[in-house]
C-alpha cells in the first residue's frame, strides 16, 4: 500500500496515529538538528519531520540528501506541531518520520513548483506537467472537471442523452478554415475534423433522439487570435420539437444552475436584448450590462450647428464615464490618443466636462453653448462630475470603436469585476454578413440557420435585412455560446444555399446527405453550442483559456512540450500519396 491517507487529510484528530504517505518533496529544511520535509500531492502538504532525538543517523542522512521533488514514501506517527501553521489545513500536525523510501528522483525542475513561480509562460509550457503540479493550474483544471459534472448532471436530468459524433468527417462550415486529414485508404482524399459536430446532430434529430449534447472537442484552423485555441471544447446540445423560446428557457436553465452551483450565484434577471438593440446601445453584440454607460445618439442635437465634423458624420454617439470630469489636461490628451491608435482607429473624440458646479466645459466650446451641451447630458445620463465621450462618423466602425472605450473605461473604473456575472440573451441576429471583401454574403451563424418566418422573400431584395432564429448566450461582454432554430425543409435548405453562393451541384457535393436526410422526416429542430474553455475562465473569474486547458496549444497552434506540428518522413508521406511543394529552409 503506497499510502494510508492523502497529504491533505491529517488533522489534530489523527494525532498518535502511525500513516503511510506518498507524494513530492516540496522543500526541505535543514536546521541542522532537525530536517523538515514538505511533502505534496493533488491534496494538500503535509510537513515531515526528522530529528536527531527521535530519528536514527542514517535516516535523517537520507532526509538531507532528498532533492526537489523526489517521489518519496514515509511512514510515521502523526504529532502535535509544535509551530503550527493556520495558512494550511494540515498546519496543526507533522508526522515523526520512522521510515523512508525514496520511489523515485527527480532532476532539479526548471522552475518553482510554487504558487508564485519564477518560471516564465514557454518554460512552463514545455514542462506543463510541472507546471500542473502548482496549485493555480491544478485548481484549475479541478475547478473545469466540476464545471463540466455539472452540466452533465444538468442536462441529463433534463433528459438530454450524451452522443459521441465522428472526428474523420467531411467539411462542416462554421466559417473558419477546416484541419484535414489525409486518407491512406483512400488515396489523394482527406478527412476534415469537424469545426463543430453541426450537421451530425442534426441527423441526430432525424434520427428521433429528441434530446442531444456532447462535451467534444472542435477544431478550427484559424490565425489565432488573442486568447483562442486551435482545438477547443464545446458543450454542444441540439433538440426537436422545439421553438427558439423553449431552447432559451432549457439553457438560461442551465446557466442558472452553474452559476449557482459553481459560484454560489443567484441570477434572477437575465433580459433578452435584441442584436439591434445591443448594436445601438453598446455597440456590440456581445454586450457587458454590469454596468451602465448606455450609447446617446446625438445626430438631432449635434448636427446642423456650425461644427463640419459632426454634420459630415453619418453618426455621432456619446456616454457618459462615471467621476472622471477631472481629469487632467494631460489624462484627456492621453484618452485622445487612446481612441486614436490604429487599434481603435477614431479620428479624434469630442469631451465635455461636467462640472460639480452644473455647468459645461468642452472641447467644442466655439461651436455649442452651455444649453446645448445640457441637451447632450441629459441624452447620455451624465451627472455632475462626469465626462461625456463623444465619437462621429461611418455608423459601423464608429460604434465599434465607442464600444471599444466603454470597455476600457470600465476596466479602468474597475467595473469589470470578475465575481459578479450579468447573463443576457442576444435575439434576432442577421441572416447574413456581408463580407466587405468579396462583396458576398455569407452565413452570419452558419448555413443550417432558418430565416425568420415570413422572411424569405426578403432574401432576393434585401438580404442583409433579414433576420434570423439565431441567438447568442453573452456573459460579461463574452460570447459563451450561440445556436439556431434550424432549416429542416430540403427545398429551403436548397435556397439558402443558393443564396450563399453555392451551385446545386457543389452543394451536393458537400451537404447532400443532409438534405436527403430531410427527405425522410426531419423534425423541426434547433439547438446551440456553449463554449467550455470560456465559460469555465469566467466562472473561474480568470481571463485566459489557456489556464483552463491542461495541454494547450501557443499563439503560433503549437504544442511546445511535445512539439507538435511535426514534418513526418517520405516513406509515410508515401504511403499517403502525398509529395511535399514547399522549400524546406
Ligand atoms: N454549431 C454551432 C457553433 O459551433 C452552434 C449551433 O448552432 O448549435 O457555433
Amino acid at each position: 500500500m503506497y499510502r494510508s491517507h492523502s497529504c491533505g487529510e491529517l488533522r489534530e484528530s489523527h494525532i498518535g496515529q502511525t500513516v503511510t504517505l506518498s507524494g513530492w518533496v516540496a522543500k526541505t529544511r535543514d536546521k541542522g538538528f532537525v530536517v523538515w520535509v514538505d511533502l505534496r500531492d493533488r491534496y494538500g502538504i503535509t510537513q515531515l519531520v526528522l530529528d536527531e532525538d527521535r530519528t536514527n543517523a542514517e535516516l535523517l542522512e537520507q532526509a538531507r540528501n532528498l532533492g526537489r521533488e523526489f517521489v518519496i514514501q514515509i511512514k510515521g506517527e502523526v504529532i502535535e506541531r509544535a509551530s503550527k501553521n493556520a495558512n494550511i489545513p494540515t498546519g496543526n500536525i507533522e508526522v515523526l518520520v520512522s521510515e523512508l523510501t525514496v520511489l523515485n528522483e527527480s532532476k532539479t525542475p526548471p522552475f518553482t513548483i510554487e504558487n508564485e513561480t519564477d518560471g516564465g509562460e514557454d518554460l512552463r509550457m514545455k514542462y506543463r506537467y510541472l507546471d500542473i503540479r502548482r496549485n493555480p493550474v491544478k485548481n484549475n483544471l479541478i475547478f473545469r472537471s466540476k464545471v463540466a459534472m455539472e452540466v452533465r448532471k444538468f442536462l441529463s436530468g433534463e433528459g438530454f442523452i450524451e452522443v459521441e459524433t465522428p472526428y474523420l468527417i467531411k467539411s462542416t462550415p462554421e466559417g473558419a478554415r477546416d484541419f484535414v486529414v489525409p486518407s491512406r485508404m483512400n488515396e489523394g482524399q482527406f478527412y476534415a475534423l469537424p469545426q463543430s459536430p453541426q450537421t451530425f446532430k442534426q441527423l441526430l434529430m432525424v434520427g428521433g433522439l429528441d434530446k442531444y449534447f456532447q462535451i467534444v472537442k472542435c477544431f478550427r484552423d484559424e490565425d489565432l487570435r488573442a486568447d483562442r485555441q486551435p482545438e477547443f471544447t464545446q458543450i454542444d446540445c441540439e433538440m426537436a420539437f422545439v421553438e427558439q423560446e423553449d431552447i432559451l428557457n432549457v439553457f438560461e436553465n442551465l446557466t442558472k444552475y452553474l452559476l449557482k452551483e459553481v459560484n454560489g450565484v443567484e441570477i434572477d434577471s437575465f433580459p433578452r436584448m435584441t442584436y439591434d438593440d445591443a448594436m445601438t446601445k453598446y455597440g456590440n453584440d456581445k454586450p457587458d450590462i454590469r454596468f451602465g454607460m448606455e450609447f446617446a445618439e446625438l445626430n438631432a442635437i449635434a448636427q446642423h450647428k456650425e461644427f463640419g465634423v459632426f454634420n459630415s458624420a453619418e453618426l455621432v454617439v456619446g456616454i457618459a464615464v462615471p467621476g472622471v470630469a477631472e481629469y487632467t489636461r494631460k489624462e484627456l490628451d492621453a484618452l485622445i490618443n487612446w481612441v486614436k491608435r490604429p487599434q481603435i482607429g477614431a479620428n479624434g473624440m469630442v469631451y465635455v466636462k461636467c462640472n460639480e458646479d452644473g455647468s459645461f466645459k468642452s472641447t467644442v466650446d466655439k461651436f455649442y453653448d452651455q444649453d446645448d451641451l445640457a441637451k447632450w447630458a441629459e441624452a447620455t445620463g451624465a451627472k455632475p462630475g462626469d465626462l461625456i465621450c463623444v465619437l462621429s462618423g461611418d455608423a459601423n466602425k464608429t460604434r465599434t470603436q465607442l464600444s471599444a472605450l466603454r470597455m476600457e473605461m470600465a476596466t479602468r473604473l474597475g467595473l469589470r469585476k470578475p465575481n459578479e456575472f450579468a447573463p443576457l440573451w442576444v435575439v434576432d441576429f442577421p441572416l447574413l454578413e456581408l463580407d466587405e471583401e468579396t462583396g458576398h454574403y455569407h452565413a452570419m451563424h452558419h448555413p443550417f440557420t432558418s430565416p425568420k418566418p415570413g422572411q424569405l422573400e426578403l432574401l432576393d431584395t434585401d438580404p442583409g435585412a433579414v433576420r434570423a432564429n439565431a441567438y447568442d448566450l453573452v456573459l460579461n461582454g463574452n460570447e459563451i455560446g450561440g445556436g439556431s432554430i434550424r432549416i429542416h425543409d430540403k427545398d429551403m435548405q436548397a435556397t439558402m444555399f443558393k443564396h450563399l453562393g453555392f451551385t446545386p451541384e457543389e452543394a451536393k457535393a458537400q451537404f447532400g446527405f443532409l438534405m436527403e436526410a430531410f427527405q425522410y422526416g426531419a423534425p423541426p429542430h434547433g439547438g446551440l453550442a456553449f463554449g467550455l474553455d470560456r465559460l469555465v475562465a469566467i466562472l473561474g473569474g480568470q481571463e485566459t483559456i489557456r489556464d483552463f486547458i491542461a495541454f494547450p496549444k501557443n499563439n503560433s497552434g503549437r504544442d511546445v512540450m511535445i512539439d507538435a506540428p511535426a514534418p513526418i518522413d517520405n516513406a509515410q508521406l508515401k504511403e499517403l500519396s502525398l509529395k511535399l511543394d514547399i522549400d524546406l529552409k
